[in-house]
């Protein structure tokens, strides 16, 4: 068969496929490069599930563009609460601000591509979906749905496996609706081409993949160097109150938490501070690192001495049941401020 055959029977299994499975998502209906902006952006690190409820959450709560740039980072941060990867919020309030100043969106890949959080996949999504651009967006999902078409031996993160999934992309791209099939691909790696057991027998283009119901290919494929080795790391904070007051800090713009706040590493003094208390040690995992967080909980002797403490280290005294207003890291909001709150 001829290679541009093959290309169009399976982008008409595609076609076919996605006009009956597609799901109903709320960013698919009434399309507008808001909401596919900000669903793209949720998505890059996020489940589905979560990530539908979050994108209502951000919609209702910053309904426009200038919305989202006149707001405060604490209140982006605040919204983004619980989807982790802080640098996507903060590049999606930058972003928000210059689109903002612009007075518009950008109207095509190349635009796209020069806002902060947007690398060349996000830009293909969403000027294919808004704009009807002819470009291929090439995501996990998409890798993983090629790779195994073609059978690929080469891993999908490397640069010669990448650009060979990237070519394939574009040649099986559907120039006339380049929108509806980027979403297609994705929606195949999600719904049926999965990460373990794909339902090759479900498959619209199983016809045309060489590696359909071939579990070993299938266990092989796609195939990827070792990254990065998970990173322990080792943190102590100290839970530093009087009474229903506590200390509480902003971490530094730059480290993991950028912005968030939390609790200090500083110790107290014991001349000013009793009863120190070890909390349960909790085991927190990022993508690269995990995190064993030990805490301590301090009493002042009076209020003037978490007052003092306070300013030493740049941090704040604030009523503990305000805790919950500010954006804070999931590994406390999850593990920490449930037992602080009964205090
Ligand atoms: S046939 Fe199986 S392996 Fe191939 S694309 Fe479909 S689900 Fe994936």
């Amino acid at each position: 068969m001829h290679y541009n055959d093959y290309y169009k029977d399976v982008r008409q299994g595609l076609k076919q496929w996605y006009s009956k499975h597609a799901r109903d998502l709320p960013w698919r209906v009434n399309t507008n490069s808001y909401g596919t902006w900000l669903s793209e952006i949720i998505l890059q690190q996020t489940r589905m599930e979560v990530g539908v409820k979050k994108w209502f959450h951000i919609i209702a709560s910053f309904p426009t563009v200038k919305h989202l740039a006149d707001a405060s980072e604490d209140q982006i941060l605040k919204a983004w609460e619980g989807l982790g990867y802080y640098r996507r919020a903060r590049f999606l309030h930058k972003a928000a601000k210059i689109i903002n100043t612009n007075g518009e969106f950008p109207k095509s890949y190349i635009e796209w591509l020069k806002l902060p959080g947007v690398g060349s996949y996000t830009a293909a999504a969403i000027s294919s979906i808004s704009f009807n651009e002819a470009v291929a967006a090439v995501d996990g999902n998409v890798t993983r749905v090629i790779s195994r078409l073609v059978g690929l031996k080469d891993p999908v993160n490397n640069s010669k496996g990448s650009k060979k999934i990237n070519n394939i992309a574009k040649l099986l791209l559907d120039i006339e609706n380049p929108g509806n099939h980027n979403q297609a691909m994705m929606e195949l790696g999600a719904l049926v081409c999965n990460p373990i057991k794909p339902k090759c027998h479900a498959c619209p283009i199983s016809k045309q993949c060489i590696s359909s119901n071939n579990t070993e290919l299938l266990n092989k494929i796609p195939l990827k160097v070792k990254t990065k080795k998970i990173q322990d790391v080792d943190l102590m904070w100290h839970l530093v109150r009087y009474k229903k007051f506590i200390v509480t800090i902003q971490f530094p713009s730059d480290g993991i938490w950028g912005n968030l706040w939390g609790f200090p590493n500083n110790k107290p003094s014991k001349d000013y501070f009793l009863k120190r208390r070890p909390l349960k040690p909790v085991v927190h995992l990022l993508t690269h690192k995990k995190i064993h967080a030990n805490f301590f909980m301090w009493e002042a002797i009076n209020k003037q001495a978490l007052n003092d403490y306070a300013a030493s280290i740049n941090g704040k005294v604030i009523p503990v049941y305000d805790l919950k207003q500010l954006a804070m890291p999931r590994l406390i909001t999850k593990h920490i401020l449930p037992i602080i709150s009964t205090l």
